[in-house]
Formats: C-alpha cells, sequence, structure tokens
C-alpha cells in the first residue's frame, strides 16, 4: 500500500471534507522552501506550511539547538518548577515585545495563546469585581479552533455549527481603506451598550480572511478608545510575529501598544507546537493576592516544553541574524515589483502587500466562497506545478519562508500569472 491509501485507511485531516476532497500528497522529506512527495515530485512551499516555517525546512541550526535540549533535559513539569530554557526565552523576548509586556505564559497552539488572553481579560475584570463579560472581535477575524478562540473569530465556515454556544462577542468592521471611521464609531457604540472586558484583533493583517490589510493609525485609534474605557487590548500576532510584516512584531507599526499578546506558528521556527501569551504587569498585578481563587487556573501539560523553547531560541536567534534581515528585505522589494507588474491586469480586482506577505484577488463572476470551485480549480493548477498555495476562494497568497530563493520566488510568480490566466 502507498502511503495515500494507507492515510486514507485510518486519518481524519484538518478542515477536510474526506467524501468529496482528493486524497493528501505523501511529504517525505523537506530542505529550505523545497519539499519532495513519497513520488519524488518537488514542492516550493510558498505558504511556509501554514505560515510557520521562515527559515526553512529541516534547518540544522534548530535541529541541532532541540537535539541538544533533547539529550540535555527534554521535559519537565512547570508547575511547581522552572528550567533555564524557558527563562532564556523570556528574557529574549523582553528585548524585542513592546516595552509593556512583562510576563509570559506559555501554551502549545496559537489557539490556546488565543483561549488564554481571553480567558485572562474576563478574569481580570472577574477578580477585580467588575462585571465585564463581552469580547470584541473583527469582522471575518481568525483566532483558532478551540471554544474561546472560535467565539472570538468571524468566518462563519469555521464556526457556523456551535452558533449559540459561545461566550458573548460582538463584532466590529475592520478599518480596511474607506472604512476607518465605521470602525472607530462601531467600536464606540459597542463599548457603550455592552460590558466589554477585551479586544482581539489581528494586527495590520487578517491571515485567514484572505491576508486583508489595515494601516497600523487606525489600530491605533481602536487601541486608544479602548483604553479611554479601560477595555483590554489583545494583539494576537500568531500569524504576523517574527518578521512576517517586515518587523519583528505588527504592533512595531503601531504607536499605541496592547495589553497582551499572543505568540505561535513561526515561534519555533516551524518545529514545535509552542505558543506564548504575553502580559502587562498591571495584568499579572489583577491575578496576584492570597486569595488562591484569584489565581490563573489554567495550564496544559506540556507548558513550556524545553525542548520547544530551545527551538524558539534558536528560531529567534536566526531571525536576528543581518543574513535573515537582509532575506525579507529582498522578498519584500521583489514583492513590492511583483505588485506593481500584476496590479493592472484586467482579471485582477487588486494586489496587496505587507512584508514577506503578497495577496491578490482575482475577478470572478460569481461571489467566491472559502472552499469554491474557483479556489479548487487554483489550488489544483498550483499543485500539479508543484508550488504549494492556498487560495481563499479568489485571493491567492504568498507567504515564503525567509530564505526562499529569488529563482524559487520567481517560479510562484510565474504560476500564479498562469493561473490568473487560466481561470
Ligand atoms: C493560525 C492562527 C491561530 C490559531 O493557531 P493554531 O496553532 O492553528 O491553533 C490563531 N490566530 C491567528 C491570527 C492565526 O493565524
Amino acid at each position: 500500500m502507498t502511503l495515500q491509501e494507507k492515510d486514507s485507511q485510518y486519518l481524519w485531516h484538518p478542515y477536510t471534507q474526506h467524501k468529496t476532497s482528493q486524497t493528501p500528497i505523501a511529504i517525505s522529506r523537506g530542505e529550505g522552501a523545497l519539499l519532495w512527495d513519497e513520488n519524488n515530485k518537488e514542492y516550493i512551499d510558498a505558504i511556509a506550511s501554514w505560515w510557520v516555517n521562515p527559515f526553512g525546512h529541516s534547518n540544522k541550526f534548530i535541529a541541532d539547538a532541540i537535539y541538544k535540549q533533547l539529550t540535555t533535559l527534554e521535559h519537565v513539569l512547570f508547575g511547581g518548577f522552572t528550567h533555564e530554557p524557558a527563562i532564556k526565552v523570556a528574557e529574549k523576548l523582553m528585548e524585542i515585545l513592546p516595552k509593556n509586556q512583562q510576563k509570559i505564559f506559555f501554551s502549545d497552539n496559537g489557539s490556546t495563546g488565543v483561549e488564554v488572553a481571553i480567558k485572562v481579560a474576563l478574569q481580570y475584570f472577574y477578580n477585580k469585581g467588575e462585571k465585564r463579560t463581552t469580547i470584541i472581535a473583527f469582522e471575518n477575524a481568525f483566532h483558532g479552533d478551540t471554544f474561546a478562540a472560535m467565539a472570538a473569530s468571524g468566518i462563519s465556515f469555521y464556526t457556523q455549527a456551535f452558533q449559540g454556544m459561545f461566550i458573548d462577542v460582538v463584532r466590529i468592521p475592520v478599518p480596511v481603506k474607506g472604512q476607518e471611521q465605521a470602525s472607530f464609531e462601531a467600536l464606540e457604540n459597542v463599548i457603550q451598550h455592552h460590558n466589554c472586558a477585551g479586544f482581539i484583533f489581528e494586527p495590520l493583517v487578517q491571515g485567514a480572511a484572505g491576508m486583508v490589510m489595515y494601516e497600523p493609525e487606525a489600530l491605533a485609534e481602536l487601541i486608544s478608545i479602548c483604553k479611554k474605557n479601560n477595555v483590554l487590548t489583545i494583539a494576537d500576532e500568531v500569524m504576523t510575529g517574527f518578521g512576517k510584516t517586515g518587523k519583528t512584531f505588527a504592533m512595531d507599526y503601531v504607536s499605541e501598544v496592547p495589553d497582551m499578546m499572543c505568540l505561535s506558528k513561526a515561534l519555533t521556527g516551524g518545529t514545535i507546537p509552542m505558543a506564548i501569551t504575553t502580559f502587562t504587569q498591571d495584568i499579572f498585578d489583577a491575578f496576584y493576592d492570597d486569595d488562591i481563587n484569584k489565581a490563573l487556573f489554567h495550564g496544559h501539560t506540556f507548558t513550556a516544553n524545553p525542548t520547544g523553547c530551545a527551538a524558539a531560541l534558536a528560531s529567534i536567534d536566526l531571525l536576528q541574524t543581518d543574513e535573515m534581515q537582509a532575506n525579507i528585505d529582498r522578498i519584500i522589494k521583489s514583492h513590492l515589483e511583483f505588485q506593481k507588474k500584476i496590479e493592472s491586469h484586467p482579471k485582477v480586482i487588486t494586489a496587496r502587500t505587507l512584508g514577506v506577505i503578497f495577496a491578490v484577488e482575482i475577478k470572478s463572476d460569481a461571489k467566491e466562497s472559502y472552499y469554491g470551485s474557483m479556489r479548487t480549480k487554483l489550488y489544483n493548477f498550483f499543485i500539479e506545478n508543484g508550488v504549494i498555495l492556498r487560495p481563499v476562494g479568489n485571493i491567492v497568497y504568498i507567504l515564503p519562508p525567509y530564505i526562499m530563493t529569488d529563482e524559487q520566488l520567481q517560479k510562484v510568480y510565474a504560476t500564479i500569472e498562469e493561473a490568473i490566466e487560466m481561470v
């Protein structure tokens, strides 16, 4: 039996309708921006394996750090114990996070990182004896698939089966160009009419919505409205963190600082699942009390796994090298050129880019749904041509590993241009 045949016998894949979807491609190895399947067909990983892998597959520097940690201390419980890798990650993050972020809490993936932030926002006011139970989020937001994260997410595809079972979430429009005022007014209005605890947002780029982008000034205004009303702000940097936007964090573009941040995806260079939620001292202090009931009773078995910490440290080291920064700058320039070239194409609605993120919206007659027919056509075309891209409806986006070569990048662009002609 091939891997594909065995797979369909046993496995249940994420976001997959097994009755109608094609069998998954069995990948057997990866190096740099390339992956090879079981028949040795080569693919360019143009979305960094769901945005996690900035430094390339099978990265030797991170692998060595992981091996060293595995043979020193692979794991120890974090309740009542601590270890150097966790402390070093904290010290490192304190150097690169916005200065008001003072405490870090470990978990296992982006969703749990968000889950922690939302629970903390709710308990913060509970601990203070104030009734605030509503969370504000953007339309078409994506914050993960666990319950609170799902409640905050606004893409109905992912959440429709669970409507009516969620915590209280009120949505405001994203302040894309021309919509800023509507967004500010909606926020003021929501705060006036609900007991709001927190506002969670994907800063500057909404990934799962199809790389929807908005300006730092608009986000600063929204945060400042929250500050005036004592509503906690949560920057979900799970996708945008660690260089994707051209700066270490998307929040580095914004003049206001958030109360909490969620990090995951590229945190460990795409090697080991790990997430971190970061907090201000003020938030930590609201849980610091003689009363045990005011503690944050949240944890996961693998919290602060030392091997994951070692991977995170190695990844941040790599990110900070001149070579990696030069790679990011190279991709930014290249994307801007491609944007200029493609945005006037008659079949293109718009092309946008920030940092290494690039997205193009293709004209279509019908309103394209998330997993609609155009999406399937595009996806199959890319796979046939050895490029891994996962369009969102009629939106094709690139989020390459930073080490992707110019030649590989040009092939990705050329394949997208051909796909636009084809549909
Ligand atoms: C991917 C993502 C999440 C969820 O992370 P998982 O590791 O898939 O649980 C949350 N927020 C944002 C912005 C994401 O892009």
